[in-house]
């Protein structure tokens, strides 16, 4: 039988030192998983999941501003790429981009997160490594030079095997997923003309800028 429609090819993440690929098919986070970041956020550091579709995933060193938002933030996480049966196969350093004007609206009608997490392009990730991912070790992020975020792997509440096993609680993972871990303190906005770099130790690290608005 023919398909009715044809969808969009999924994104691809490339493997350091391998030929092959590595296809997204769901991207699961966690909130609040650093409790120097929940703080600053007001919030208790109390697990929260959420989700971004496939298509907020871009390998791409461009991103352009998003609309609907006057506020785009950085969180830069350790990124988890999951195998059969939901194992780690790979881990990567990643962005959660989030439009935080339009999420602290929602959290004040305790809505859904969605138009303010899982627009496409919100979900930059750079190369993979893999084997499994570091448990402890820096994890920073830098705009235009300057440090905004800095922390250590091993201030997750939830570490990678933990934090897993939380989510099978709720999902079927599997072969494809890609499970954001949280991010430390020091979020901040982004604007046109940013350059951002995300890095964390031992893994390739991630760099993307923001294209001046076209006037
Ligand atoms: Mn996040």
């Amino acid at each position: 039988m023919t398909d009715f429609v044809t969808p969009p090819a999924r994104p691809r993440l490339a493997i350091d030192g391998d030929s092959r690929s590595f296809p997204v098919a769901r991207v699961f986070c966690i909130g609040r998983n650093y409790a120097d970041h929940a703080k600053e956020m007001g919030a208790k550091a109390e697990a929260i999941f959420f989700m971004k579709p496939a298509d907020a995933v871009t390998p791409d060193s461009t991103i352009a501003y998003p609309a609907e938002t006057a506020d785009l933030h950085h969180e830069v996480e350790l990124v988890l790429a999951l195998g059969k049966g939901g194992a780690i196969v790979a881990s990567g350093v990643g962005v959660d981009l989030t439009k935080r004007d339009l999420q602290a609206r929602l959290k004040e009608k305790s809505a859904p997160w969605e138009i303010a997490k899982a627009f496409r392009n919100s979900a930059p990730v750079g190369t993979l490594r893999a084997g499994p991912p570091p448990a402890s070790g820096a994890i920073g992020l830098s705009v235009n030079g300057e440090t905004r975020q800095s922390g250590d792997l091993d201030q997750m509440i939830l570490a990678p095997d933990a934090l897993l096993a939380e989510l099978g609680r709720f999902f079927t993972l599997g072969a494809g997923d890609l499970v954001f871990t949280g991010t430390p303190a020091g979020v901040g906005p982004l604007k046109a003309g940013d350059t951002v770099k995300a890095e964390i130790a031992g893994l390739p690290v991630l760099e993307f800028s923001i294209p001046e608005a076209r006037s």
